[in-house]
């Protein structure tokens, strides 16, 4: 009975035997997250649009073409998050976090908002979980944010996974790159996209991403900045590069890794998927030691990363198990009587030891429920309105007998509850 409405393009319904791939990849993260010190943070699904244009940047494609952006009743410009770091830092400056302990170790899960054009493995609504690690410029921050992501998409199973590292350098040594960078580009202007032509000045790094086949024949040819990386920077990629090689992360160094994002310094990476086609990355992130203080905070650097929830099931495939459901119990019993009124308190007990117990709300006679439990993949019946007193039919089995409801759990797993 389709209705003339859909879900909006680019988005989609999560249906329940989807929502269980979902909270697996949920709950793995959490684990993972939270026995390295990472401490959930949520902030809204929309912000001041200003926060992304100075976080984010005004020449990102996120910013220039991909924000959802409405005005307010007060005429207040707001945008649906497209992403959720500088949402994080602005929550970090506002609730004073400079002034704990550092560095400030956050995660967070959530829906984000980008109006692309929509694809396999691209949407217009989609769901990141993320970290923050901010206070820090250690390059073991950087290795083990790397190191955490790894070892989710290697818990998960996620297939043919690699890792791209790249290094962006301090946003004061980039300067003299992009000056060379950017006369490369005035060079060859006229073989270059339209796109990448009007924004040399404004995000030349932008052109490293280009799938635009005369500007990639330019770029082969353009210096790379990890070429260029000097003193400190160049102390900083190395160590990470080592930690990474104490830790047996395997990685690429990409010199052409560049992200869609402007705030990013020094460490880039990103984790790339075979399984997953033209969308090919799963997870990415970096160092972005100058947003906080773009955002109008102390200079604090900081890394974190973000996944794509969708990109991660995409990779997985359809065989990939979600949370395993409780065994479920279905409890028959006959509407005339008051035994509803006894299953009602039964699935309460069932339910307080673990199983899923559910009954009959839909007036069904007795050969209709046992119908129902089948259809649900009850693993038991229990009979409540039977001659003879309450039965347990194991449906695997098919073996129904006779039951002391006070011995109930105990039948069901076999004395090993
Ligand atoms: P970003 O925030 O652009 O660094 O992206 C981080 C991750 O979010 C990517 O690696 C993807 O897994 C995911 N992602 C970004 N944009 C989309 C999108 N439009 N649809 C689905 N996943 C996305």
């Amino acid at each position: 009975m389709a209705s003339k409405f859909q879900a909006p393009r680019g988005t989609f319904d999560v249906l329940p035997e989807a929502a269980r791939g979902r909270a697996r990849v949920e709950a793995t993260a959490a684990g993972i997250l939270a026995r390295a010190g990472y401490e959930p943070i949520q902030t809204p699904s929309f912000e001041d649009t200003d926060l992304f244009v100075r976080g984010v940047g005004r020449s990102t494609d996120i910013v220039s073409k991909e924000m959802f952006t409405f005005e307010d009743k007060g005429e207040r410009s707001l945008t649906l998050r497209p992403e959720g770091t500088a949402p994080i830092c602005r929550a970090y400056l506002e609730h004073g976090m400079h002034k704990l302990a550092q560095p400030v170790k956050l995660s967070y899960v959530g829906p984000f908002f980008r109006h692309e054009r929509p694809q396999a493995g691209r949407y217009r609504q989609f769901h990141q979980i993320g970290l923050e690690c901010i206070g820090t410029d250690s390059p073991l921050a950087d290795a083990e944010a790397i190191m955490l992501l790894s070892d989710l998409l290697g818990e998960l199973g996620v297939p043919g996974v690699e890792l791209r590292l790249g290094s962006l350098g301090s946003l004061g040594a980039r300067v003299a790159y992009l000056e060379e960078l950017k006369a490369h580009l005035h060079a060859h202007e006229g073989e270059l996209s339209e796109d990448v032509r009007e924004r040399i000045d404004l995000n030349p790094l932008r052109a490293f991403d280009s799938d635009h086949e005369g500007t990639q024949a330019v770029m082969a040819s353009a210096p790379t900045i990890v070429e260029r990386l000097e003193g400190e920077d160049a102390e900083h990629f190395a160590e990470v590069r080592a930690q990474l090689d104490a830790a047996g992360i395997a990685y690429a160094i990409d010199p052409t890794l560049v992200r869609g994002i402007d705030y990013y310094t020094r460490t880039i990476f990103s984790f790339v998927c075979d399984a997953l086609g033209a969308q090919s990355e799963v997870g990415g992130g970096g160092r972005y030691d100058g947003l906080i203080e773009q955002l109008g905070g102390p200079a604090t650097p900081a890394v974190g990363w973000a996944v794509g929830i969708e990109r991660i099931l995409l990779a997985l495939g359809e065989d990939f198990e979600g949370t395993p459901r409780a065994q479920r119990v279905f409890i028959s019993f006959d509407h005339e009587g008051e035994d509803g009124r006894r299953a009602l308190v039964l699935a309460s007990e069932l339910r307080r030891a673990g199983f899923a117990a559910e009954f009959d709300l839909a007036g069904r006679a007795a050969k209709g429920q046992l119908k129902h439990a089948n259809r649900i993949g009850a693993d038991f019946v229990v009979f409540l309105s039977v001659e003879g007193g309450p039965a347990l039919r194991d449906m695997r089995s098919g073996e129904q007998r006779p039951v002391d409801l006070g011995n109930l759990v105990d039948e069901m797993t076999g004395g090993e509850a």
